[in-house]
């Protein structure tokens, strides 16, 4: 089937999100198409859930534009407060329609930090806007890439993705201008690309390419998206079925002894070759900046947890306390230095553990001369 493009005046582009995004620091998103040509096999959007198709795996074969998105967009900023915006799509009709070059432009006039999350060089073209993004206030642009391997698996389960090398290529470009450039090494396929080989590869080449982080993540399973991939599994590799049937039994990822394991793999790799494992925050100068420091602090705190298969009440007791943080209207360094610990102890999910974590953080930010007590 030919994929079919299918324009329509959207009546929504701006979502925003109740939390910042952990991994991309983002607070909105926006995108100027729905289904992705790319047409990826593990892609979650076949799941259900995500799916705004009858039959999820047409996502990839009719692609709808929202042919009036940058003027939606425009209407949008000009009402909410700024923060990091994941913004556009460079799936093969951007070349066209040119709509996230647009969207782009309108963050510019605007004024708004973005996060770009991509598989495609196509993005390269619009350079020149995200130079100009970054220099006014932050920009950041993270490729997904998951083997380094031959383009033959690759195009297994990337059908419609450009290669590997040309990504790689685009973050070197990007780094050179001084963009915060780096890899979402997501989802790594269990008993793929999870190899040791394949995990030093893909680190080794982000650093070689001035990328400046790795962020690791793997494959979650569930309803039509797993039968897809399931079904695409059993067809060339057959003896992974067990394999599979065995790390993930009914659950949506994979057992977290497997995954943790995987993650402290990548970040010592990531040490070995002077990369980070997760994405520096962008956080703008302002009395709530200690607010969204502390937070980061505290979320990356459990990103550790989660890898070390920590409690998921104790992770989630760090979730909560970030949450309240970034919800904060006042300086939680102004309200430490007027109570103290006990003021601490009066916010929203924090109790005395958490206090004592939010003491030692504002600590050691004003310690490493990021902001001062
Ligand atoms: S590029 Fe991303 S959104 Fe598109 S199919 Fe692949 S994983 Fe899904």
């Amino acid at each position: 089937m030919q994929v079919q493009h299918v324009a329509y005046k959207a009546k929504k582009i701006l979502n925003t999100h109740k939390h910042a995004d952990s991994w991309f620091w983002d607070k909105y998103s926006a995108h100027p198409y729905i289904g992705c040509e790319h047409g990826c096999e593990y892609c979650y959007s076949r799941e259900k859930k995500y799916s705004r198709y009858e039959n999820p795996n047409d996502f990839s074969k009719i692609i709808k534009i929202k042919e009036n998105a940058p003027e939606l967009l425009r209407k949008k900023l000009a009402k909410v407060p700024k923060d990091i915006i994941i913004v556009g799509d460079y799936q093969p009709v951007e070349e066209k329609t040119e709509l996230s070059r647009k969207m782009l432009q309108v963050c510019l006039d605007y004024k708004f930090p973005v996060s770009l999350l991509e598989k495609s060089p196509l993005i390269l073209r619009d350079i020149d806007l995200i130079e100009q993004i970054n220099t006014q206030s932050w920009a950041s642009v993270t490729f997904s890439i998951i083997t380094t391997k031959d383009d033959k698996t690759k195009n297994l389960f990337e059908p419609k993705t450009p290669s590997t090398s040309s990504r790689f290529s685009a973050i070197k470009k990007f780094s050179n201008k001084g963009i915060l450039a780096g890899v979402a090494f997501m989802p790594i396929l269990p008993f793929i690309y999870d190899d040791d080989d394949n995990l030093e590869a893909v680190v080794k080449a982000t650093a070689e390419h001035g990328g400046k982080f790795v962020l690791a993540g793997g494959l979650t399973l569930a309803s039509t998206q797993k039968e897809h991939y399931m079904k695409l599994l059993a067809e060339h590799f057959p003896e992974l079925i067990p394999k599979y049937q065995r790390l993930y039994g009914d659950n949506y990822g994979p057992e977290c002894s497997y995954s943790g394991e995987l993650g402290k793999k990548v970040s010592r790799l990531c040490k070995k070759y002077g990369l980070m494992d997760r994405m520096p925050r962008y956080v703008p100068n302002g009395p709530l900046a200690i607010n969204k420091q502390v937070s980061e602090k505290l979320q990356n705190k459990l990103y550790r947890m989660e890898l070390d298969c920590t409690s998921q009440y104790k992770i989630w007791a760090y979730r909560k306390a970030a949450w309240t943080l970034e919800e904060l209207t006042e300086s939680v360094s102004e309200i430490y230095a007027q109570k103290g610990r006990n003021g601490l102890e009066s916010l929203k999910d924090v109790g005395k553990s958490l206090a004592t974590e939010i003491e030692f953080v504002l600590k050691e930010i004003s310690k490493n001369g990021e902001h001062m007590l």
